[in-house]
């Protein structure tokens, strides 16, 4: 384990979130780069800055912009924050921000961010966690912080417990209050659980969250999805109460309740969804442990087959 104080960060993936937990980080005092793939964003970043509005009021974050991890070398904690279908080859292509001790971070949504991570950083080690900070993208260096929240994690694979407390206590210093959990797995579970009863549903139905929870079909759908993603993390070990976590979805709709999800609006947008990292990981799973998830492997076939229409549309007008 790294027993070093963190001091220089790189965000891997400046995009709505990552730039704001960039920025975070930046404004208390760590070093804070990112590397990003969209040339405009690098060169918007490191010309202008990077600005963010929201919640916290208006700031300008100290951070510097890379496409590439060889221009920025290694540096003591990689915070990757691309969309989970791009976490192993992001890391894999940026390997060059690793050195002897550094530390990986991920905090995406989905199941097995950590897994693609331990898959391609070999010896290093790997937290993962989940964040309630929301965020979007205003323009290239305008990231709007939408909303505060928590930020837990804990040690993935064989990492030790003690390099998760020393990033929760580095991060809460630098003003990203983060707590460090035991039993990580279970945090994880939980928000995959509540973003594949509601985004899912969102995004066929092209409805805001609150809608969910007002109608008897949608709220007995996602009951469903989360008795069976209950049952395949009992499989996996990881013990989840269903009532309680079905309680939390409803009380996510109601609270959220004119907030269009970000599968929603990746479908709106013709982007590509998260949905092989929720309602396809949990199907998977499933049938890994011989239990069948019929409401999520629905769901999960459901999106997919919408995504590939938009996907095979955008084909057929470049060709
Ligand atoms: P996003 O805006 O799409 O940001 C991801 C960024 O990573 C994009 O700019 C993307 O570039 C870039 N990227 C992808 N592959 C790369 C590579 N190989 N090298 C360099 N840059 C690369 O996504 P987001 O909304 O910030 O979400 C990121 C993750 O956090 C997701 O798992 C999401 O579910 C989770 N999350 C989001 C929020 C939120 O409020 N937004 C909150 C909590 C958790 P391209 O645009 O070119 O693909």
């Amino acid at each position: 384990m790294n027993k070093q104080a963190v001091q220089t960060v790189a965000v891997l993936g400046a995009g709505s979130i990552g730039s704001v937990l960039g920025a975070i980080l930046a404004q208390g005092g760590l070093s804070v780069s990112f590397i990003e793939r969209n040339e405009a964003i690098v060169q918007a970043i490191n010309t202008h800055g990077l600005a963010i509005t929201g919640i916290r009021g208006d700031w300008s974050a100290p951070v510097k912009a890379a496409g590439h991890g060889e221009e920025i070398g290694p540096v003591d904690l990689v915070l990757v924050m691309v969309k989970s279908y791009d976490t192993a080859a992001a890391m894999d292509e940026h390997i060059a921000l690793l050195g002897d001790n550094t530390l990986v971070v991920t905090l995406q949504n989905g199941m097995g961010n950590d897994d693609a991570l331990l898959g391609v950083v070999g010896n290093h080690s790997v937290l993962a966690g989940t964040t309630t900070l929301g965020a979007n993208r205003l323009d290239d260096t305008t990231v709007r912080f939408a909303g505060d929240g928590d930020t837990l994690l804990g040690a993935a694979g064989q990492t030790d417990p003690q390099a998760a407390l020393m990033v929760a206590e580095t991060f809460s210093r630098a003003g990203l209050p983060t707590k460090a959990h035991p039993a990580v797995q279970e945090v994880i579970w939980n928000k995959v659980v509540v973003n594949a009863a509601i985004n899912p549903l969102t995004a066929l139905l092209g409805v805001p969250n609150g809608e969910l929870a007002t109608q008897d079909e949608t709220r007995r759908i996602m009951r469903q999805v989360v008795e069976e993603a209950q049952a395949v993390a009992e499989a996996e070990g990881v013990m989840l109460d269903a009532q309680t976590l079905y309680e939390s979805v409803l009380t996510v709709c109601r609270k959220t309740a004119p907030n269009r999800s970000s599968m929603l609006m990746d479908v709106l947008n013709e982007r590509r969804t998260e949905i092989d990292a929720i309602n396809g990981a949990v199907t998977l799973r499933g049938e890994a442990q011989a239990i069948r998830t019929p409401t999520n492997e629905l769901l999960w076939k459901l999106v997919r087959t919408r995504q590939a229409t938009y996907e095979l549309a955008r084909q057929t007008r470049q060709a």
